[in-house]
């Protein structure tokens, strides 16, 4: 027989699909949860979205295949969780938790006594997380955020946890793999405790383009193929994977205007400038230089920056 699991004091069983609106512990925060849960045992496929509220085409793609996916196509469970801060997509915060300001992404395994936001870690990595043999957690850039599809896998577990991951990475269709050594994200610090699992992003700017939501479905159609909770073909992939072992984050310390000179998906070579913080007057504040040649992932795309913002500019070393 196949395995139960546990949501929020319900209990789903082989051969059940269940799909509600749940209430997180200790709070009165709402968050989608659809389980499939297939009558022959096997591997449990964690697959999350919405963390970030400004990030839709993860969300549009597990809305569908949430609703379409049922116990009889499944092997072993399918935990969706479909958009995980619910309430800040609905506030449209972009990034944050709308009642404490928090990234949600970060700060791993929270605590159940502590923020809105660390209670809603503390579930997911008390109750969820423990539950899955490999985690999928799908991002884009944010509303003010151009990116091209890379994904992030964990680079900083061990060579048996990189490998499965790259396995992994190798059957969606996204060109960049970044090695990530975050240990506090939601599927960082799930790689942290033995369970494999990717970072999925794709388009940026607070865009949802209905081929970037496609991409997303044959992505996790080929995923959950590989981890073998679905039976079937495979879509093949249309572009190599490059794996990138250094990556570059340019953050900075001043707050003003920001004068990007750098395109995502183009290449930068040592010592180009890649953007320019000016006041309001146009005296310039900050100059930066890319400081090896590289591949650009994402860049702020707003014309404001915050002094302690971190992704002016993320390109990885060729
Ligand atoms: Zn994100």
């Amino acid at each position: 027989m196949g395995k139960h699991i546990q949501v929020c004091g319900h209990e789903v069983l082989p051969g059940q699909k269940f799909q509600q609106m749940v209430t997180i512990p200790g709070t009165t925060f709402q968050t989608p949860v659809t389980i499939v849960n297939g009558i022959v045992p096997g591997k449990t496929l964690y697959i999350a979205a919405g963390i970030h509220p400004g990030e839709y085409p993860g969300v549009a793609a597990l809305t569908q295949v949430a609703a379409q996916l049922e116990p009889a196509q499944v092997t072993g469970a399918v935990i969706l969780l479909q958009c995980v801060n619910y309430e800040g997509m609905l506030a449209m915060t972009d990034a944050v938790v709308p009642e404490d300001g928090e990234n949600l992404n970060r700060g791993f395994p929270g605590d159940a006594d502590g923020t809105l936001s660390d209670r809603i870690r503390a579930w997911l990595a008390a109750e969820m997380l423990p539950q899955a043999d490999f985690v999928i957690d799908l991002h884009s850039g944010g509303a003010y955020e151009p990116l091209t599809p890379c994904l992030f896998f964990p680079a900083g577990n061990g060579e048996t946890m990189r490998e499965t991951a790259l396995a992994a990475a190798q059957v969606t269709d996204i060109p960049y793999a970044i090695a990530s050594y975050a240990t506090d994200g939601h599927y960082s610090w799930a790689a942290k405790q033995g369970i494999p699992g990717l970072l999925l992003e794709r388009s940026g700017d607070g865009q949802c383009p209905p081929e970037q939501v496609q991409a997303y479905i044959r992505d996790v159609h080929n995923l959950m193929i590989h981890i073998g909770v679905l039976q079937g073909e495979m879509y093949p992939r249309t572009v190599p994977l490059q794996v990138f072992e250094k990556t570059t984050y340019v953050g900075t310390d001043i707050s003003g205007f920001w004068y990007p000179e750098v395109c995502i998906d183009t290449v930068i070579r040592k010592g180009d400038r890649i953007g320019t913080i000016k006041d309001i007057f146009g005296n310039v504040l900050a100059e930066y230089f890319a400081e090896h040649d590289g591949l650009v992932f994402y860049h702020a795309g707003g014309h404001v920056v915050r002094g302690g913002f971190s992704n002016l500019v993320a390109y990885g070393a060729i």
